[in-house]
């Protein structure tokens, strides 16, 4: 019990640590695809540096630890910074709890029942369904490429790698976009999330076509996937016509 509380203070106090260093850029994990592998600005992410140091735990450099024991000490990090963040603010906590119903209050609409969002769930669920059926197939061809050292073999890895990546993000975004009503105080928020959804699309859109061009025969499933996509980027702007203008912290500042 000692030893948990000794790991939840050091990692709080690591975190608030990292988040005073200069060079990091608040909140700009907040509107990133979370490919933290591809990201330019991962050494100026609080999330990218806390993830780390768990990591550097599960390889034994410090103690072992289960993914279940990463969890529970950062939501206690999470739980202890709000808490110190209340007593600072001066926060009385039945004042927080008026502050919550209405928000609750506010939070009236239903993002299931978005157009948007049940497309985007259908594209991930039959993606993945696909993937299981194909991925003989995909490899059989990403292999005969290897074999001929074809320069498209390149280009078919790193289009599967996308589409595979953001096959569960582009629901994910899209449910995260369409959670506040248009008229709620954290409708900002939505129209950052909407442009991190319709980036991913983008991207996603790019690599079937890619695929299209390397494996033609796929045509049936390739233009399947690209009408869903292409519906829910309309869905996604009939909501939010200005997302694009939305500036993401670091990826649209610098
Ligand atoms: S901003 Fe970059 S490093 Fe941070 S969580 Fe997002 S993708 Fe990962």
């Amino acid at each position: 019990m000692e030893d948990k509380h000794k790991k939840i203070e050091d990692a709080a106090n690591f975190l608030k640590q990292i988040a005073s260093h200069p060079d990091i850029i608040p909140g700009i994990h907040n509107y990133c695809d979370r490919w933290c592998e591809r990201c330019p600005l991962a050494n100026r992410c609080t999330v990218f540096h806390m993830e780390n140091r768990m990591r550097n735990f599960e390889t034994g450099s410090e103690q072992p630890e289960s993914t279940w024991d990463d969890v529970s000490t950062m939501l206690s990090v999470a739980a202890k910074l709000l808490n110190e963040q209340i007593e600072e603010m001066g926060i009385d906590v039945d004042e927080l709890d008026s502050m919550a119903k209405n928000v609750e209050h506010k939070l009236k609409n239903n993002p299931k029942e978005a157009k948007a969002v049940k497309l985007a769930n259908e594209y991930s669920s039959n993606l993945a369904e696909w993937i299981k059926l194909n991925r003989d197939k995909v490899l059989e061809k990403h292999l005969l490429l290897d074999d001929i050292k074809s320069p498209q073999s390149g280009s078919f890895t790193d289009a599967f790698e996308v589409i595979n990546y953001y096959m569960i993000l582009v629901s994910s975004k899209t449910y995260r976009a369409f959670l506040h009503s248009a008229d709620d105080d954290l409708s900002d928020d939505s129209r950052g999330s909407a442009k991190v959804a319709l980036i991913i699309i983008d991207r996603s859109i790019a690599s079937w076509v890619k695929v299209f061009d390397i494996i033609p025969e796929l045509e049936d499933n390739v233009l399947q996937f690209l009408a869903l996509l292409s519906k829910i980027k309309k869905e996604i702007l009939r909501r939010f016509p200005n997302a694009m203008e939305f500036v993401r912290p670091g990826f649209d500042e610098l």
